[in-house]
């Protein structure tokens, strides 16, 4: 097949994981003949510097004329001055509101492996494998929000909205995905206490009733899941949640895969355009030493060509080429056990892509 890709490296460690994430993809072109033609777009702290903008028009139309986005990172020290008019993650809020990626998807596996890289008791983790969907264009995010003065000081306040349309288009992500999965949804709310979480309620149990009657479904609230998860993760197959709280969600459950540089995640919109990228940030502490872990983007590389690009089988081979070379003990620091050589965030792409 033919695809135009955009790849936005990014700041920090985000041009060297990308640059593994692009070997990849070349591996994947070689072996299955596909014809992949990448084009590189500015975002964040280095589009600010070379435009005076985090999210130059240019790559706003660079990603709407591709099939799907490859992104490193963005933001570090540079620019972290509270004062600037500009900062790097506007470029990163921009674009997901800019291309309607409404479904944020972070699937959480851990490989045997690396259960030992885990703070949590290893009898919790083996065959751990959910994933969740988080809402990402609406909600306490974007909802008006304010801060004045009153008789009694300051006050602030941040809305938080949702519309029927909002729930529907993300529920069906993932009531589609338990679908082809374990089969397996639990929603996750706040509703003894938020009128939000009742909307999502109401609206989740009548759609699943009405559209995905097949699926094992429940309701969970989110101070009882963050505990879950860490009690028995094993018990999820795919969340699906708002906003907010899949943020805060998917920051605990990386740590049962030991390390944010092995998570991978999806940002959809209607249609099969998507943006692909690790959860972890641009790491500037590591940044240019050749240390950061590549596996979370090779892995996002592994699901744009599943979801954007529909291409199941060659998305399976990257993750066995991945779970191939952590076998072989080919890891970077954040992974290895004590006394395990480490390798180099390039010599990690290049046995991945060999393995393809
Ligand atoms: P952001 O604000 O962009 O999310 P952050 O300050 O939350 O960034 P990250 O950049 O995500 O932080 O990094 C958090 C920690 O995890 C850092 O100590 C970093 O070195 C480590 N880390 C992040 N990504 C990787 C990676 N790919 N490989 C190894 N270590 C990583
Ligand atoms: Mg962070």
């Amino acid at each position: 097949m033919q695809a135009v890709i955009a790849v936005l490296p990014g700041d920090g460690i985000g041009p060297e994981v990308v640059a593994e994430g692009v070997k990849v993809l070349q591996a994947v072109a070689a072996r299955f003949g596909h014809t992949f033609t990448l084009r590189e777009g500015l975002i964040g702290g280095c589009a600010i510097d070379a435009t005076g903008e985090p999210l130059p028009a240019e790559t706003v139309a660079l990603c709407r004329a591709s099939d799907a986005i490859l992104l490193g990172a963005v933001g570090g020290p540079k620019w972290d001055d509270p004062q600037a008019r500009v900062r790097p993650e506007q470029g990163l809020l921009g674009i997901r509101k800019a291309l309607g990626l409404f479904a944020n998807l972070r699937p959480v596996t851990v490989h045997p492996r690396l259960i030992g890289a885990s703070p949590l008791r290893p009898e919790r983790l083996q065959g751990v494998d959910l994933i969740v969907v988080r809402e990402l264009t609406g909600g306490i995010y974007f909802g008006e929000k304010r801060r004045e003065r009153g008789p009694d000081g300051e006050w602030a306040s941040d809305l938080c909205l949702y519309t029927e349309a909002e729930v529907v288009r993300v529920v069906r992500v993932a009531g589609q995905l338990a679908r082809r999965r374990r089969g397996k949804l639990t929603l996750v709310d706040k509703a003894n206490v938020l009128e939000t979480s009742r909307l999502w309620r109401s609206i989740t149990t009548r759609l699943v009733r009405e559209e995905f009657a097949d699926l094992e479904f429940e309701t969970m609230l989110v101070d009882a899941c963050a505990m879950h998860l860490i009690r028995r993760p094993t018990d999820f197959d795919v969340i699906v949640t708002e906003n907010m709280f899949g943020d805060i969600l998917t920051d605990e459950a990386s740590m049962l895969a030991g390390s944010m540089g092995m998570l991978p995640s999806a940002s959809l919109a209607e249609g099969r355009l998507g943006l692909y990228e690790p959860i972890h940030g641009s790491a500037p502490d590591i940044a240019g030493q050749g240390k950061a872990n590549p596996l979370a983007t090779i892995l996002s590389v592994a699901m744009l060509l599943r979801h954007s690009l529909d291409l199941p089988e060659e998305a399976a081979c990257v993750e066995a080429a991945v779970a191939t070379v952590i076998d072989r003990g080919i890891v970077t620091a954040d992974i290895a056990t004590p006394g395990q050589v480490i390798a180099t965030t390039t010599a990690v792409g290049d046995a991945v892509a060999a393995v393809i």
